[in-house]
């Protein structure tokens, strides 16, 4: 080291000069090499960028003519390298296309599972929906297909009901019907025995535009009102006309619903089982049991439930499990008694 340094200490005397004049020809040398090189990569860059653009054309326009056998198409490189884009996700499932042909009942039914005509099927329908949204947006997020019945008089239905069409969730209008207990409130137009029939009619169409995409109606209340043949008659004939089906939500047991709308020919079931009388979640399950053994006896079954959070929690758990054991979920709509194919009449 010593030598090698007392070796390089007198060079750095001339160094200077020398190097002014000599780097100039490495210099230039390396500076033709690197032009070179750059040159040539610049050259394969370009043809491989312009043989990258023409090829994936030329092969589309030669399949577009030309049908390849398979190991024509799996041998060329830019085919078998590219994975196939994955399709968006089929639509049909969450809310089926709209047939305008068919009466709403079938036209906004929501998709039945397959495979469910082999098994118990169960409806499970929330009514009183619409007054709080949030419980709405829960229920519309249970696993479908929930049949989901709103209030005509709650606000912002157009957003809240087509979130759960969207959803895949089936829609009913919760039609308040006069009860029997005159301190119980039906709600804001609701309809009422000892009103003259074109206001009976007035009202019905008025709890029939709050929304679209509905299958049919379902009572609110309704205890005396259903028990009124008369009335019961007026609002089912129009209701029919309308190709809409009939849920009797069974609040008298002298309802005249599906009495009348099966002499109407409509489409029309009656609920079997109220899920939440009773808050709590072991009375739940136990309704959802009785549910669940009513749909293995009879083939089906309809239960009516409500938006409280001990409800929709219990829905939760229990629709994964209850599907594991054979119950098919499916929409309302699946289950109605249709005597005869209804279609719509001109009003
Ligand atoms: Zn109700």
């Amino acid at each position: 080291m010593a030598l090698g340094l007392a070796v390089e200490t007198p060079a750095p005397a001339p160094a200077p000069r020398r190097k002014a004049k000599r780097p100039a020809k490495p210099q230039r040398k390396w500076l033709a090499v690197h032009a070179l090189a750059v040159l040539a990569a610049t050259a394969v860059g370009v043809m491989y960028v312009a043989d990258l653009m023409r090829q994936p054309a030329a092969e589309a326009a030669l399949a577009a003519t030309v049908p390849l056998a398979p190991e024509v198409r799996a041998a060329m490189p830019s085919l078998k390298s590219t994975p196939p884009m994955p399709l968006p996700r089929p639509a049909q499932n969450i809310a089926p296309p709209v047939d305008d042909d068919l009466p709403p009942w079938r036209r906004y039914a929501a998709a039945v599972p397959a495979g469910a005509e082999h098994q118990p099927r169960l409806a499970i329908v929330i009514d009183d929906l619409g007054l709080n949204e949030a419980a709405a947006r829960k229920v519309a997020d249970l696993p479908r297909p929930i049949t989901m019945a709103f209030l005509p008089y709650a606000r912002n239905l157009p957003a809240q009901t087509l979130n759960a069409r969207l959803k895949g969730q089936e829609l009913l209008v919760h039609l308040p019907m006069e009860p029997a207990s005159p301190s119980a409130d039906p709600g804001r137009n609701a309809l009422l025995t000892d009103l003259p029939p074109a206001e009976i009619e007035r009202r019905l169409d008025w709890n029939l535009s709050r929304f679209s995409g509905f299958v049919g109606v379902n009572n609110h209340m309704g205890s005396r009102f259903t028990a009124d043949a008369d009335a019961m008659t007026l609002v089912l004939r129009k209701l029919a006309g309308k190709g809409l089906l009939f849920l009797d939500s069974r609040t008298a047991e002298q309802s005249a619903g599906v009495r009348i709308a099966a002499a109407l020919g409509m489409p029309h079931g009656a609920r079997n089982v109220f899920l939440d009388n009773e808050r709590n979640a072991d009375a739940i399950l136990t309704q959802l049991e009785k549910a669940e053994a009513m749909a293995r006896t009879r083939g089906q079954a309809i239960a009516i439930g409500h938006p409280h959070a001990q409800t929709i929690a219990a829905l939760r758990d229990w629709i994964p499990a209850a599907r594991r054991r054979g119950i098919a979920l499916v929409p309302l709509s699946s289950l109605v008694k249709a005597p005869a194919p209804v279609t719509v009449a001109s009003r």
